[in-house]
């Protein structure tokens, strides 16, 4: 692929933002009180490209709660610690079911389909909370490191209240517990999941944290190798078919690129040797994904022709 960022890449930006904002339908997360009070009316489009130039539209350097946009840099973690090890306990297939669900983890013996749902991101924190001295710092100084700033904190007040209401995800980490398939203390694996859940970044944090992703693994910035190119491969396979949830196969069919969304209205792109596109709106549709930030994503791919089908 060798797509050039036309020069007009922000009018073009402006006019799909003003374009998104016309979609009215969704809504904003309610399942913890720190998130329904979040304003729906924020919008940020970023495009970031190989070649270091970043574009934005919007609120693009607001911080939000990027949920589980964070399962990306857990899985990254759990790769390096895990290799193939890992995929005996969660598998790489689409589940077709919503991001909560639990009915297909008992009958497929506490193995989660995918570490992009929340079972499989919750035995993905398992594997790090196991590994590592300390895994909050380990992912904190990851993210940070892959941003070049320490503008990534955590919301306190978000991480406390999804522990609050965490009792569905205590579900899904109680039965991979009860097939074997959980390593640590179940309330440390929960609060290091809902922690991560409570980063905060803006569209310009996350496109810029992702770009290694479209460039084989390597910081296109710095130089640095991030994962080797395989890993890359990987996670951008696993986004293709998982990162939208049971929205990913509609989401491959219209927009064509590797994406994970967040439930508080973030969604990132990749478009393998080009950039990473990030979009933020809060008011999901009944999916758990932005439907303003599906919107930008999927008339920005069309109008540059990104899909990589
Ligand atoms: N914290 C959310 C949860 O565990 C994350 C889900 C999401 O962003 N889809 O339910």
């Amino acid at each position: 692929q060798s797509i050039t960022a036309p020069d007009n890449l922000k009018p073009l930006l402006q006019d799909i933002l003003q374009q998104a904002l016309g979609v009215t339908r969704g809504k904003v997360a309610d399942y913890i009180p720190a998130l329904a009070e979040v304003k729906p009316d924020y919008c940020a489009l970023t495009v970031a490209t190989l070649d270091g130039s970043v574009t934005s539209v919007g609120d693009a350097t607001t911080p939000f709660s990027i949920q589980s946009i964070s399962k990306i840099f857990g899985l990254m973690l759990a790769m390096e610690r895990l290799d193939e090890k890992l995929w005996q306990r969660v598998q790489m297939e689409p589940s077709g079911q919503p991001f909560n669900s639990i009915v297909q983890l008992e009958w497929e013996k506490g193995i989660p389909r995918n570490p992009m749902i929340n079972a499989g991101a919750i035995l993905v924190s398992d594997v790090l909370v196991s590994h590592y001295s300390a895994s909050k710092s380990a992912v904190l100084s990851m993210v940070r490191g892959l941003c070049a700033s320490d503008s990534v904190c955590v919301d306190r007040r978000v991480h406390q209240s999804e522990i609050e209401h965490g009792a569905r995800n205590a579900a899904l980490a109680y039965l991979m517990k009860s097939f074997g398939n959980l390593e640590a203390d179940v309330d440390e694996v929960l609060d290091h999941y809902f922690w991560q859940c409570a980063l905060t970044m803006s569209t310009e944090d996350l496109a810029r944290a992702l770009a290694f992703l479209a460039n084989r693994g390597t910081c296109p910035y710095s130089g640095k190798a991030i994962t080797s190119h395989r890993d890359a491969q990987r996670i951008n396979a696993l986004l293709s078919t998982s990162g939208m949830y049971d929205q990913s196969g509609q989401f491959a069919f219209t927009v064509g690129l590797p994406a994970k969304s967040g439930v508080g209205g973030g969604i990132v792109a990749i478009v393998p040797d080009y950039g990473v596109i990030a979009a933020w709106a809060p008011p999901l549709n009944s999916y758990g994904n932005s439907a303003r930030g599906m919107e930008m994503i999927r008339n920005l791919a069309n109008r540059l022709g990104l899909s990589v089908y």
